[in-house]
């Protein structure tokens, strides 16, 4: 449970031309967004695929490549007239990894996730190194806040919808956020800030359950998974729900049959038995497929790994798939009701912005969620209602940057 430095709720009002970097666990995406208040803003964006190696090259090698991109970035708008020459914009740096803040504008990396492994990072301040970089390119940019993409769609998802009030990412990794009293976050206790001051959690939620393993039950395939990742023990909630995983669960139940001598006897297996070659956007085409002959999974499992299918192996296939997917949203339903109870929002009801491409892509993943939630609560569970968040780690980030500037400029604690 990390404090974000991230005061109260946006008013809706925020304004201005910002940057936002969002170094996600697949994408590297920079934004520049125009806040035009009253919920409204525009957004114009760039996309950058990040190799494996790039994931486990040094540490500031990766933050040249971020400075690189938004240099890049920068370089064509401020041709196209979109962004003023001779001008500073502040930044907002999209971080989601989690980082121990002093500071909005500090965060020193506790631990990578999601596959990160880039070394001389962890223990280091991520927004020094980045602002190296910045330097090290000349780009003319400021960065006024460090914020992860979960708190990003916490904020982003209340300027345009009030009425939430907690977020949640389903993507790479998966995260939740809300808004917490400060006088209930003991962390700070010491630092003097207004105890009914409200302070954004960024809960880390991925990270539960980890090392000891004593409140999840896991099955082999998971415990595969964590022994043969970069990091044993750790993100033990994330390894069972989030896009990053999905996919290898399946595969290795499918492998798991394969040397038993279940499937594929006689057929070449040597594609399917490559570590995360089934990506879990696979899954989502499985449970998608319209057809009775089940001719999309066909199509998968022929055209990426060379392997011939009965029907019946097909839907076994989907069934799994099915399994899969549907423990990942209770499990996230688990969370939400967590806070929920914690925060008293049940009679009330409340919305919860979700984003990443499982919540968005995953046929009837929120229906799974929704469902766990009435498991939970009751008829009282359809009070909480999950949404699509219109992109919370860049308008989100943006926004953290407008509020930060403001909240300096009328020198609210102005040193966090
Ligand atoms: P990031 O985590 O970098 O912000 P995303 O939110 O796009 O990026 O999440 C990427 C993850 O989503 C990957 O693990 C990928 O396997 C998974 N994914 C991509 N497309 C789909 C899809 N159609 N259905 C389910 N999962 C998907
Ligand atoms: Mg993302």
């Amino acid at each position: 449970m990390i404090p974000t430095y991230v005061f109260g709720w946006p008013s809706g009002k925020e304004t201005g031309m910002y940057l936002a970097v969002d170094l996600g666990g697949t994408n590297l995406r920079v934004c520049l967004v125009k806040l035009e208040g009253g919920g409204k803003f525009e957004i114009t964006q760039a996309k950058y695929r990040l190799s494996e190696e790039q994931k486990q090259e040094d540490g500031q090698r990766l933050f040249d490549f971020c400075a690189e991109c938004l240099k890049a970035f920068i370089d064509s708008h401020q041709e196209s007239g979109l962004i003023p020459k001779d001008e500073v914009l502040p930044l907002g740096f999209t971080f989601s990894y989690p980082c121990s803040q002093e500071r909005i504008d500090h965060g020193v990396l506790i631990r990578w996730t999601k596959g990160f492994g880039a070394p001389n990072t962890e223990g280091h301040d991520v927004v020094e190194m980045f602002r190296k970089a910045l330097a090290k390119n000349s780009v003319p940019a400021k960065v006024v806040a460090l914020t992860c993409d979960t708190t990003g769609t916490l904020i982003a998802s209340h300027y345009v919808n009030p009425k939430t009030r907690i977020a949640c990412i389903f993507g790479t990794g998966c995260n939740a956020a809300y808004m917490e009293r400060v006088r209930d976050i003991p962390k700070i206790a010491e630092l003097g800030i207004d105890p009914d001051t409200e302070m954004a959690i960024n809960c880390e939620w991925g990270a539960f359950d980890s090392f000891e393993h004593e409140n999840l039950p896991r099955t082999k395939y998971d415990q595969i998974i964590d022994e043969t990742s970069n990091k044993p023990g750790e993100q033990a909630f994330e390894k069972l729900i989030s896009g990053r995983y999905l996919g290898e669960i399946l595969r290795l139940i499918i492998c798991e049959l394969i040397d038993e001598g279940v499937l594929f006897l006689g057929q070449n297996t040597y594609k399917i038995e490559i570590p995360y070659s089934l990506d879990t956007a696979f899954l989502s085409l499985m449970e998608s497929d319209p057809t009775d002959e089940l001719l999309m999974i066909i199509g998968i499992f022929s055209h990426f790994f060379a392997l011939e299918t009965t029907l019946a192996e097909r839907q076994f296939f989907r069934a799994l798939a099915k399994l899969v997917a549907r423990r990942a949203a209770r499990l996230s339903a688990c969370g939400i009701a967590a806070i929920v109870s914690k925060m008293g929002y049940l009679e009330e009801g409340c919305a919860v912005g979700a984003d990443g491409s499982l919540y968005n892509k995953y046929p009837k993943f929120a229906d799974r969620i929704h469902e766990g939630l009435q498991d939970i609560f009751g008829e009282k569970g359809k009070n909480i209602v999950t949404y699509h968040a219109e992109d919370g780690s860049g308008i989100g980030s943006a926004i953290v940057a407008a509020m930060t500037k403001e909240r300096k400029d009328a020198n609210i604690y102005p040193n966090y």
